[in-house]
């Protein structure tokens, strides 16, 4: 496992939410930032002028309830943003009627999966039915492929369904032309597949992108675990306080 260089004043910070900032539990609802977290996040916005943002797989609002509202936050894999202090608006749903009842025909009858909408992506859960993880890779990649404009994509114990342009990767390039980031080094930590595309736009733009966890990835660092990331940013914190 090779450590993370040194988090710099000059950095852009982008942070996943789930399994990076907070540990994973089986109730999705349930995922909490540890004590001292959301305090440790707005300083670090504060150190690096602003250049601090969330950007997580669920939807705007769902963020925006478990992180600080004071900083820049990214939902439904980059599609929906909300500024520092801004209110995350509801997205309009955009799933087409015939795609929800193909997925509702294919998922409902599998015990335990659930099926989550966050505005045009749509979550299917398994962890609670880990043996229906077969039928449903088996059927989704089909049942994608008849709606153009999306994306299936893997995470842990998840299928998500997304527009093409819900891109963590897009979501970073795009950030990275925008004030406060503009100038400063993109740093990426996540521990998730969608994180993968923001890790690859990170290393062409020469920053530095840091995997939590042991699975495959294109990061150039790794940390092992959420204790081991607050710890790393908290050092940071200390260092410059
Ligand atoms: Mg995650």
């Amino acid at each position: 496992m090779t450590f993370p260089a040194p988090l710099s004043l000059k950095d852009a910070l982008f942070l996943d939410f789930d399994g990076t900032l907070a540990p994973i539990q089986e109730d999705a609802s349930k995922v909490v930032l540890p004590e001292g977290g959301g305090d440790l996040i707005l300083e670090l916005s504060k150190k690096l002028d602003g250049a601090v943002a969330l950007i997580s797989g669920r939807g705007l609002q769902d963020l925006s309830m478990r992180v600080p509202n004071a900083i820049w936050r990214y939902g439904n894999h980059g599609l929906f943003s909300a500024g520092p202090g801004e209110t995350a608006q509801a997205p309009a749903t955009f799933l087409a009627d015939d795609f929800r009842r193909s997925l509702a025909a294919l998922t409902v009858p599998l015990k335990g999966v659930e099926l989550e909408e966050k505005g045009p992506v749509v979550a299917i859960h398994y962890r609670k039915a880990p043996d229906a993880e077969t039928v449903l890779r088996e059927h989704l990649p089909s049942l994608t492929a008849k709606f153009p404009n999306y994306n299936l994509q893997e995470g842990k114990c998840i299928f998500e369904i997304k527009p093409k342009d819900a891109n963590k990767g897009e979501c970073v390039r795009r950030v990275m032309d925008e004030t406060p980031f503009k100038g400063r080094r993109p740093v990426m930590i996540g521990d998730d597949t969608t994180d993968e595309d923001a890790f690859r736009v990170v290393n062409n733009l020469g920053g530095l992108s840091i995997k939590v966890g042991e699975e495959k990835s294109i990061a150039q660092y790794r940390l092992p675990d959420v204790a081991a990331v607050h710890k790393y940013l908290k050092e940071f914190h200390d260092k410059h306080n």
